[in-house]
């Protein structure tokens, strides 16, 4: 591939105690491209983007953002460059309207593309903008979540199990909407345990277990490889 990675993470450790939830793990993200992770429970698929995103520092091992090194900026700094996520709980503030929530995420974006009222729409949410936050539903709070990290104008967009609580309809209305993203040149990292939803979304998976990649390649090609299946038996 002629054209320069987005991210280059390489041989990445963090541990909690002496449990090595990543331990040594490595990926190259292109700009918008769509990429997968997947694994058992416990395998540290959050882990990876708590330390992609700077809630964590790693103990070791570099993560290169358009040739920087990030590994140890603050999480607002990351944000600043254009690393945002989304939560697998989502935590918005719940005392402000739902445009109040994604006007603040505009606000503290350096490079938004899409204006907090043009997020709304595209997860479809306009009807509730005078809502208090607290008054959606779990699934409306994680398109809400959704809605302020695009208003930050991210560049890589980590996406933690979106899909948990979304209906089918509402999983094909976001599907679409992520691969649009995709096509505005918005890298995505999708942590899912729906293996349909990243089917549909992506090309290429990492399959993560115990810290480690165990895989990289198609998810059907995933499918057939006795590595993989052997780690997902009584999964
Ligand atoms: P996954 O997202 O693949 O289910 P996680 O990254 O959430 O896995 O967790 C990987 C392992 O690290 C788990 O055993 C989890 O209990 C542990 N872990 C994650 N975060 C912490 C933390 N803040 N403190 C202690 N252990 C943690």
């Amino acid at each position: 591939m002629s054209r320069k990675p987005l991210m280059t993470v390489t041989n990445i450790a963090k541990k909690f105690g002496g449990f090595r939830a990543l331990d040594g793990i490595s990926l190259v993200v292109e700009p918008g491209e769509i990429l997968g992770l997947v694994g058992p429970n416990g395998s540290g698929k959050t882990t990876l983007i708590n330390v992609i995103s700077g809630l964590y520092y790693p103990d070791h091992g570099s993560i290169h953002f358009q040739g920087v090194d990030i590994a140890r900026l603050p999480m607002h700094k990351r944000s600043g460059l254009g690393i945002n996520r989304t939560f697998q709980i989502p935590k918005p503030f719940k005392s402000l309207t739902v445009q109040e929530n994604v006007n603040l995420a505009y606000h503290y974006g350096k490079n938004s593309v899409m204006a907090p009222d043009e997020a709304l729409e595209f997860v479809n949410l306009s009807q509730y903008r005078d809502h208090l936050a607290s008054e959606l539903n779990s699934s409306q709070q994680k398109l809400l979540d959704l809605a302020r990290a695009l208003a930050t104008g991210p560049k890589l967009l980590l996406i933690d199990e979106l899909a948990a609580g979304l209906n089918h309809q509402e999983l094909e209305t976001v599907a679409n909407h992520l691969k649009n993203l995709s096509q505005q040149n918005i890298a995505l990292i999708v942590v899912e345990h729906h293996l349909g939803f990243v089917n549909q979304l992506t090309e290429r998976v990492i399959v993560m277990n115990a810290g480690k990649e165990i895989f990289q390649g198609s998810l059907s090609q995933a499918a057939q490889d006795p590595t993989v299946a052997a780690v997902y038996l009584g999964t």
